[in-house]
């Protein structure tokens, strides 16, 4: 492109600002003496250049998207370690990082004691499905049920349910950890039945289903969110000891208390 007059310099930045399209131009500078060396048919080049801006237009939009998800802290999949939790089945989570489960409206349940792995791997598949152009809004179960209390004291409880619809992933961490109210655990019922068969959740718990009844302070509630979340998911059951403690000696408390040590 150096070679190019200037005028058509000039009215290539025009109509990249025109088309907000800035990076364009960059593409077009630097692909030019590329294109020419190369023999390049006008097409190829052409190509060339809408296929960068569309990559970074794609990068961009997956930062916009992992930024407006909420994660704690960002997490991949590839920074996850097999090698100290062989429980987790590769071949299930690399299926799951395809993000088909999205298209399909299936849930992804996360199970097993505190420093596991459960957080990790939700963000991380989280985070994929940031990068597939889906949007994801991630909180912890307290955090959704404080929200829809809000809501549905506000009256708006259907149009907020409605606009989380349009997310095709919600993940809920740290289901169980503390219990909830009655109109808590309704609430949370409302959450699983508007997004059954249509949108996505993925579920962190350190107790197993049998535990969840305490939780919803009511069997048929929990049974009711269970039977729902269930019916068309994936159910990962991590073991093993905290990865946060793994370089100390600390063992935490088993069983009852599970919940409370995280
Ligand atoms: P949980 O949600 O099960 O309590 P986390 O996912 O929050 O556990 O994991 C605790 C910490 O240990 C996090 O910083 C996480 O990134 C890390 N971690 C846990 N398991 C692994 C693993 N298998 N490989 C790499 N990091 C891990
Ligand atoms: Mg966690």
């Amino acid at each position: 492109m150096s070679s190019a007059p200037t005028d058509t310099q000039k009215e290539l930045a025009h109509l990249a600002r025109a088309l907000k399209a800035p990076r364009l131009l960059a593409a077009a500078q630097r692909l030019a003496p590329i294109a020419r060396e190369s023999n390049w048919s006008h097409e190829q080049y052409l190509a060339a250049v809408l296929s960068q801006e569309v990559s970074s237009r794609e990068a961009s939009g997956s930062l916009i998207r992992i930024k407006a998800a909420g994660f704690d802290s960002v997490k991949t999949l590839e920074d996850f370690n097999y090698d100290f939790q062989p429980a987790a089945p590769r071949d299930v989570i690399a299926h799951l990082s395809t993000g088909a489960y999205l298209q399909e409206g299936r849930n992804i349940v996360l199970l097993g004691p505190p420093g596991t792995g459960k957080t990790h791997l939700a963000t991380a598949l989280g985070v994929k499905a940031c990068g597939l152009g889906h949007r994801v809004l991630s909180a912890s179960a307290t955090t959704w049920v404080n929200r829809l209390t809000a809501s549905y004291r506000a009256g708006n409880l259907t149009k907020d349910l409605a606009k989380l619809r349009r997310y095709p992933s919600l993940i809920v961490d740290k289901v169980g950890y503390i219990p909830f109210e009655t109109e808590a655990a309704n609430l949370f019922f409302q959450l699983v039945s508007s997004r059954y068969e249509h949108a996505s959740l993925i579920l962190t718990s350190n107790l197993p289903f049998s535990g969840w009844g305490e939780v919803f302070g009511n069997h048929v509630v929990a049974s009711a969110v269970i039977d729902r979340i269930v019916h068309h998911a994936e159910v990962v059951t991590l073991k093993g000891s905290s990865y946060r403690l793994k370089n100390t000696n600390t063992t935490l408390p088993s069983e009852k208390q599970e919940n409370k040590a995280q």
